[in-house]
């Protein structure tokens, strides 16, 4: 590292949307290195930024402001800075806006204040014992001292309690920093695991070499539902440890992933270190130093966690790679798993991509052999691979308003007379999808968005799905003014709960959709319940495709197994077929085996055929095909330009002008403008323009090129999404 001489000036790079770092002038006496971070006059205010290479000298020097001072916190490490630029660079945004990303949380720069925490008085008084203040004495047993709030929380009482415990003199106050308090148990590498079977003990093997020497490199670990990838790749996890360094897991929905925070402790004693969107703002300040200060060793996030600034990053693990909730969709547009596999390469080391399903263009880079791949073909133990079925619902007989067919309800029938499980997946939340006027037809659609607004019967309105805009049902129709003329078209969960009542009026149901599971504590308590057989049925959206493990579900059932087929997506079928396997995956993951009924109208389409022949090879090889032929993506590259503003003629207007300076060259095709399939969203007008490129163009230099031609009126805003998933 260099450090720079009292006369220097140097780029400091701050967290804005703005271009590049700025010149600043480092008064004598302040030493600095790249890294630091810094405060700085930035117009009228102060602003935090960080040190962040030469000065590019583009400023006058009678112009130069002085750099106010540097603070008390870790440097940003360099791999963090590289990361950023990289990162900035390939998604075509402000380096100082993925900067923001890494530095979310403004407060954790400044020194943690000492805070009063509890611990066990170990001469405690005679004081009156109940079942709270127990739990509260059982947490601390073991356990570091923690303050008030959060030993309430952790034993699940009231904050009266702990205050209660402490004045009858259970407990008593020491002073301590916050962040020694929140970390909880440190994981414990040399906690024996459990016993591996042979492919396991092969696969985890070559994951702990590649920890073990470090250096880059990517392995996808490709195994089906229940094989044990988890305690697989918790063998690397027990390397990094050992060998000092940090780990970072990714999550696709960390919030819902009890069930894996509870085998993580389980595995090696201790916790990791969540990080996720559903943190208090005092954990999030506390989690951040502490990974940059390198005493978080495990964290466990969803894709932001990607830039927390680890000193000693030494293995990343992304969980469910394929899945598409790594990509993020607003701000810096940047799919998680892609970055990741930068984020390893720039600090080399490993990463292992973990799927029973993987993405296609991961498949694709072990069959080029930039990826090495390790399989594990068979469920742990004795468990099965479930049967799967296609119910073809054209043969079926179906009563109006009924979407369980008389297979489907058989099936039911035999699974709750024998005692176990069944869960029913809709990936729709809500009592019905549409809701319209039976007089004139008319569609109740949100006023901010081009979409229908969807019945939430439990909440007892009807809310859009995009912005959170919501109404009580109308009894009249705004159009034809009828009054009670509307009739709810389609299921979503809630309706489908209402059919399964009707059939089997005594089994005890559960609805896990976004809506009703919000939040980890909920999550936790969902899973509890069915681990402990509270509950018959699970009528689930997606959120409970994701890796759980519930041994007495056997059946699994889709309703509508073509939901996601329809739409010009071109990973459609991909999606579709990964989303239904990952769901299949949930029966029979114990001794008994599992059953899964597909309810489609599309028997013979290549997904339905893939999944009931259990054939995921030749479906992949196919959907392969079919993009090399189109050069859609890995075989060519896709760039999407979304234009919005609130003004509608404006949004217009820059949409022709970016299509009127629109790159030319061998390779390079615009396909729009033309209005978003989501024209109006949260209030903003939307057009698209899509820019395709063969392989060997550099995309992102085209559009560098072609935003730097093109004036986008400043009331209007164009956001870069590279490698797009959404075409919406
Ligand atoms: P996957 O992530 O591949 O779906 P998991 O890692 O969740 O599979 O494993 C499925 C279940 O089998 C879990 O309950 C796990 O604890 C258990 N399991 C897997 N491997 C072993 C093993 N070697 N010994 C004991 N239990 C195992
Ligand atoms: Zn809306």
């Amino acid at each position: 590292m260099t450090s720079f001489t009292k006369t220097d000036k140097t780029g400091v790079m701050l967290p804005l949307p703005l271009g590049s770092a700025y010149d600043y002038r480092v008064p004598a006496g302040l030493s600095l290195s790249p890294g630091d971070f810094v405060a700085v006059p930035f117009g009228p205010r102060r602003a935090i930024g960080v040190v962040w290479g030469e000065a590019a000298g583009d400023v006058n020097e009678a112009k130069l402001k002085d750099i106010s001072g540097k603070l008390d916190c870790p440097p940003l490490p360099e791999v963090s800075r590289l990361f950023i630029d990289w990162v900035a660079r390939y998604t075509v945004s402000a380096p100082g806006a993925v900067l923001k990303m890494a530095m979310s949380v403004p407060d954790a720069l400044m020194p943690p204040k000492p805070v009063t925490a509890y611990a066990l008085n170990p001469s405690p008084d005679d004081f009156k014992m109940t079942p709270a203040r127990q739990r509260v004495l059982a947490v601390l047993t073991g356990g570091p001292p923690r303050p008030a709030a959060e030993l309430a929380r952790e034993a699940g009482v009231g904050p009266g309690v702990v205050k209660g415990l402490a004045k009858a003199g259970g407990l008593v106050p020491v002073t301590m920093t916050p962040d020694a308090a929140s970390l909880g148990r440190e994981p414990d590498w040399e906690t024996p695991g459990p016993d591996l079977s042979r492919d396991q003990k092969d696969a985890a093997g070559i994951l702990e070499d590649a920890t073990e020497t470090s250096g880059f490199s990517v392995t996808l670990l490709d195994g089906v539902p229940g094989s044990g990838k988890t305690e697989v790749y918790f063998q690397a996890v027990a390397i990094a440890l050992k060998q000092g360094g940090q780990v970072l897991v990714l999550l696709p929905e960390i919030a819902l992933s009890a069930q894996w925070l509870a085998r993580f402790r389980a595995r090696f004693g201790g916790d990791p270190v969540e990080w996720h969107s559903d943190l208090t703002p005092s954990r999030r300040r506390h989690t951040w130093r502490a990974v940059a200060e390198g005493r978080a060793r495990v964290v466990v996030g969803a894709r932001s966690a990607l830039f927390l600034p680890f000193p000693d990053l030494a293995l990343i693990v992304a969980d469910e790679e394929h899945d598409t909730s790594f990509k993020q969709e607003d701000g810096v547009i940047y799919n998680a798993r892609d970055m990741a596999v930068v984020r390893a390469q720039l600090g080399g080391i490993p990463i292992v991509l973990a799927s029973a399903t993987p993405a296609l263009e991961t498949l694709l880079n072990t069959d080029n052999g930039r990826y090495l791949t390790l399989h594990l073909p068979d469920r742990h133990g004795d468990a099965v691979p479930p049967v799967i079925e296609n119910i073809d619902m054209r043969a079926e007989e179906m009563a109006s308003q009924s979407w369980i067919s008389p297979t489907l309800q058989d099936a039911l029938k035999q699974t709750f007379a024998g005692k176990e499980q069944a869960m029913l997946f809709l990936n729709r939340r809500g009592y019905a999808p549409l809701t319209l006027c039976r007089t004139c037809g008319h569609r109740l659609q949100c006023p901010s968005c081009t979409a229908w607004l969807v019945e939430h019967r439990h909440g007892g309105r009807l809310q859009c799905h995009h912005c959170g805009y919501h109404a009580p049902s109308p009894r009249q129709c705004p159009e034809c003014e009828n009054e009670d003329t509307f009739a709810a078209c389609g299921p979503g969960v809630e309706r489908l709960a209402e059919e399964v009542t009707s059939l089997f009026p005594d089994i005890r149901t559960v609805i896990a959709a976004s809506d009703t599971v919000a939040g980890p504590k909920a999550a936790a308590e969902l899973v509890r319940r069915i681990e402990d057989h509270e509950v018959d049925l699970i009528i689930g959206t997606q959120i409970v495709a994701k890796g759980y493990h519930f041994p007495l579900l056997t059946l699994v059932g889709a309703v509508d197994a073509d939901l996601g087929l329809t739409g010009g997506d071109l990973r459609a079928a991909e999606r579709t077929h990964q989303l239904l396997y990952q769901v299949a995956g949930r029966a029979g993951r114990a001794e008994r085996p599992g059953r899964v009924l597909l309810q489609t109208y599309m028997p013979e389409h290549p997904v339905m055929k893939a999944l009931q022949a259990g054939e995921r090879k030749t479906f992949m090889a196919a959907e392969a095909e079919s993009r090399r032929l189109a050069q859609m993506p890995p075989f060519g590259r896709l760039a999407a330009l979304i234009v919005s503003g609130t003004d509608v003629g404006v949004v217009d207007a820059a949409a022709q002008r970016l299509s009127r300076t629109r790159p030319s060259a061998d390779g390079v095709a615009v396909l729009g403008p033309a209005p978003a399939p989501m024209a109006l969203l949260r209030g903003r007008h939307r057009m698209r323009l899509l820019l395709k490129t063969s392989k060997d163009v550099n995309i992102q230099a085209v559009l560098r090129d072609w935003l730097a031609r093109a004036e986008v009126p400043r009331k209007a805003r164009v956001q870069i999404d590279v490698d797009p998933y959404s075409f919406l």
